[in-house]
């Protein structure tokens, strides 16, 4: 279990303020302009040291992703922060941007220097309303302050930060969606290459990272990488937010050391699941698009990157979606093919086409209504999507569903033969 000392996210409860003097209190902004005269090859070099892998859910190496930005470009560089957070089960960035927006505001300022930004663009979801607010105060605060703008805390280096609100579409959380929505375009993702790093926002080099990667820098910078990967496994460093969500006692957003096992971290943190460890039926680890494990896996299974890719799912963006014994489970995986559907931009013909196809199937399934070679066609038109689409929606779109057949084949089956003996009944 993670030590308090180790804990970087002080305030995620919001029990002291979120304002500049309450955030300097508990370290941030101490001295900031020594970390930046240390010079960006410092930076770099300490995230790289850290391990610290992307928090969005892709998890790649943030040092590298750094990297890639070219030294000399001759134009201008940007940082863009994605807090589209939309994945259902997801709410960890909702509480940094709440209660502690200025390590955010920092890490802004850290990492746009460390790749020769000079100015920042927070793209935050349409429906974080108040959280907009509230985060819109806090620049402003550190602009008063001298934190931003012209030598922005006496560093040397000008640097502006700007807040951009989307119009609440799931798809702009991915980088490129949200580059050509932050443009004034439509929110449909790009082909890649050319990656951000070479051709990003405007047509720039770019990066874009997620919230909680950013809010974590200052941390790491003044602690050192050595003791963020100090924490956690190898290849699995540090500290994550897990969000705990579902049919547990008390659902929570909670900083624990990666590698922790998902049955300690429901337990100890949410209260346990609601009647019992033994009622647990499934639980979706990283987010809904990552594969469900049954209670078998959940008993044994690590809660980092590696150990649920073992799995066949992930740890996507940790939020844990806790399902008992009373969850319909083709209905739930049914009700979230729904939402894929209804988010995709249509720019590809196996997303449009399939993710309507899957979703019309799994209504039937859930009433039984279906045919049982028609669970392996679902399988089939997943394949169909996974890889052959612009961006990765086609795949999760796909992979909730793989979920449930891998390992509630028997329990579709069985609904599909139930569904008959009534109709022969009824006959
Ligand atoms: Fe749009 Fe889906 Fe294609 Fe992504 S995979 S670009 S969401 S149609």
């Amino acid at each position: 279990m993670l030590k308090d000392q180790d804990r970087m996210f002080t305030n995620l409860y919001g029990w002291q303020g979120a304002d500049l003097k309450s955030a300097q209190k508990r370290g941030s902004w101490d001295n900031t302009k020594a970390l930046i005269k240390k010079g960006r090859e410092w930076i770099i070099d300490e995230m790289k040291a850290s391990g610290l892998r992307g928090r969005g859910g892709a998890g790649f190496p943030t040092g590298l992703k750094w990297s890639f930005m070219p030294k000399d470009s001759g134009k201008p560089h940007y940082l863009v922060i994605n807090a589209d957070e939309s994945e259902p089960g997801t709410c960890k960035d909702r509480d940094i941007i709440r209660h502690e927006p200025q390590k955010l505001i920092e890490g802004a300022l850290l990492a746009s220097f460390a790749m020769q930004a000079h100015a920042c663009y927070i793209y935050i979801r349409g429906e974080f309303y108040r959280e907009a607010e509230i985060l819109q105060a806090a620049i402003d605060e550190a602009y008063d302050a001298g934190m931003l703008g012209k030598n922005a805390a006496k560093s040397g280096w000008d640097f502006d930060l700007y807040l951009h609100r989307g119009a609440g579409a799931y798809i702009c959380g991915e980088e490129t969606a949200l580059l050509s929505s932050l443009e004034g375009k439509k929110g449909m993702p790009r082909n890649k290459p050319p990656f951000p790093a070479m051709a990003g926002l405007y047509s720039c080099p770019t990066t874009v990272n997620n919230v909680e990667t950013i809010a974590s820098v200052p941390d790491i910078l003044r602690r050192g990488g050595s003791w963020f990967a100090g924490l956690g496994r190898e290849n699995n460093h540090g500290t994550k937010l897990f969000c705990i969500s579902g049919h547990v006692n008390r659902p929570c957003n909670v900083e624990e050391e990666l590698g922790i096992p998902m049955k300690e971290l429901i337990e100890k943190h949410a209260g346990g699941v609601r009647g019992g460890w033994d009622n647990v039926l499934a639980v979706i680890p990283g987010g809904s698009s990552t594969r469900l494990l049954p209670k078998d896996i959940c008993d044994e299974v690590l809660m980092d990157f590696d150990s649920l890719r073992a799995v066949n799912s992930g740890l996507g963006t940790a939020g844990l979606i806790v399902m008992d014994k009373s969850t319909d489970i083709i209905f739930a995986i049914a009700r979230l093919a729904r939402f894929y559907w209804h988010e995709s931009c249509g720019q590809c013909t196996p997303c449009r086409e399939g993710t309507g196809w899957l979703y019309k199937v799994m209504q039937r399934m859930v009433t039984g209504h279906a045919r049982v070679d028609e669970i392996d066609m679902l399988l089939d038109v997943g394949a169909q999507m996974e890889g052959h689409t612009i961006c990765a929606h086609g795949d999760a779109s796909a992979w909730p569903i793989q979920g449930l057949i891998n390992h509630f084949r028997p329990e579709m089956e069985k609904r599909i033969m139930e569904y008959r003996t009534r109709a022969v009944d009824a006959a």
